[in-house]
């Protein structure tokens, strides 16, 4: 009898199974595809929208052709629950599907549990896709007020340059970043450039945590108070609420635990893979880079679990290149304890996010 494999989310490590199964379908099984959108944004170019260098259809993969290609049934609604017992998926407008083999990859949410504030105060920067929803309602106001960036990872460096680049000088750019600063975890040299950067766009760093958003302004932990007219949250990842009560065996954060097979280790036919999962590993950062690398991995193991073959094992590289762009077709990059920035690494990373785009696109 036909398997069903399911894959919930189009993230990083899915696109690279469609893309698999596109190639080399899987016999005797059917798949489907589990999304709430036809089009993922690729984060490395969301910056890049935002400072006006793409379009967002150039930062866009068109799941549901990938889909198509991949032989995939393609369900345009969100998972809202899943019950790994049963084997069942609890889709939106409250239809159910069942699986044989499961492969979850639906990121991560944006960290909003140490801010109180109404969800309308507040843009989180995922999902993209309504980030850049209320992104593109707030330019159609024409409203020039301050605009906060909450947050002191490479991904708030890069939307405060973006915003700088894409506003113009008119606006007042605030970002809280935190009373440990930028990017604590990375080198000096790397902290030096990120923070000189953000100055040289003149915008404001503010190193407090955020312990309020209201309608008309900021407050900080130390009770200081910004007025503001646009928050973005780029707190860093948060386990996805949709793995709670799921029956899957979650780490004390709430994501997916896995082995390094990235099969979960409560359920054997769901695996799980990107910033969902719960990797065996210390030094593994969610990011795009450690999710694209699953991805083969993932689409070797779906296989061997579909076909009671041989698991893989994934092996993460020691360092990751991370590029960061910083609004003005300008770039920092950081490898291990090096950095480097200029207009070449721009081109560097302008070059390496449309080839990705463009790989998945292609179908
Ligand atoms: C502004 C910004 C810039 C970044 N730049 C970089 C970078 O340059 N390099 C880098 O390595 N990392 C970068 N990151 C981090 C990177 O975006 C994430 O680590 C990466 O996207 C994780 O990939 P993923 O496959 O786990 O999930 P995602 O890429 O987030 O994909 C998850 C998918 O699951 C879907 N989904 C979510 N919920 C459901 C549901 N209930 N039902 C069905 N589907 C669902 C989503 O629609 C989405 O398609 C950046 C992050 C941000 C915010």
């Amino acid at each position: 009898m036909s398997k069903h494999l399911v894959l919930l989310g189009g993230g990083h490590a899915n696109l690279h199974v469609l893309e698999a199964l596109a190639h080399d379908p899987l016999e005797d099984c059917k798949v489907t595809l589990v999304s709430p959108w036809c089009g993922q944004i690729y984060s490395g170019m969301l910056p890049g929208w935002v400072a006006g260098h793409y379009r967002l259809d150039e930062c866009q993969i068109p799941l549901d052709q990938l889909a198509a290609a991949a032989g995939a049934d393609f369900l345009h609604t969100p998972a809202c629950s899943i019950d790994a017992n049963h084997r069942r998926i609890c889709l939106g407008g409250g239809n159910t599907i069942s699986y044989d083999v499961l492969a979850v990859d639906i990121g991560s949410a944006i960290r909003t549990d140490a801010i109180l504030c109404e969800p309308e105060y507040v843009v989180p920067v995922r999902p993209a896709q309504l980030f850049a929803e209320r992104y593109r309602r707030f330019v159609c106001t024409g409203d020039s007020g301050p605009i906060a960036v909450v947050g002191g990872g490479m991904g708030s460096v890069e939307l405060a340059c973006a915003l700088r680049a894409g506003l113009g000088q008119g606006i007042e750019i605030t970002a809280f970043v935190g009373r440990s600063g930028l990017v604590p975890s990375h080198p000096r040299p790397l902290r030096a450039r990120l923070l000189h950067t953000l100055q040289n766009r003149d915008v404001a760093v503010i190193t407090d945590e955020v312990r309020r958003v209201d309608a008309t302004h900021v407050e900080t932990r130390a009770g200081r108070r910004f007025p503001t007219s646009f928050v973005v949250l780029a707190t860093g990842p948060q386990a996805p609420h949709l793995l709670h009560g799921s029956g899957l065996k979650l780490d004390s954060a709430g994501y997916l635990k896995v082995d390094a097979c990235l099969r979960s280790l409560s359920h054997p036919d769901v695996l799980a893979a990107g910033d969902c999962a719960s990797l065996p590993f210390d030094k593994i950062t969610r990011s795009g880079v450690y999710a694209v690398r699953q991805g083969s991995v993932l689409a070797r193991n779906i296989r061997a679990v579909m076909t009671t073959g041989v698991l893989h094992r994934f092996r993460p590289q020691r360092r990751a290149l991370y590029l960061i762009s910083t609004g003005t077709r300008h770039a920092i990059g950081t490898w291990g304890p090096w950095s480097f920035q200029g207009e070449w690494v721009w081109k560097w990373k302008d070059l390496i996010d449309r080839q990705f785009v463009r790989r998945f696109s292609a179908y």
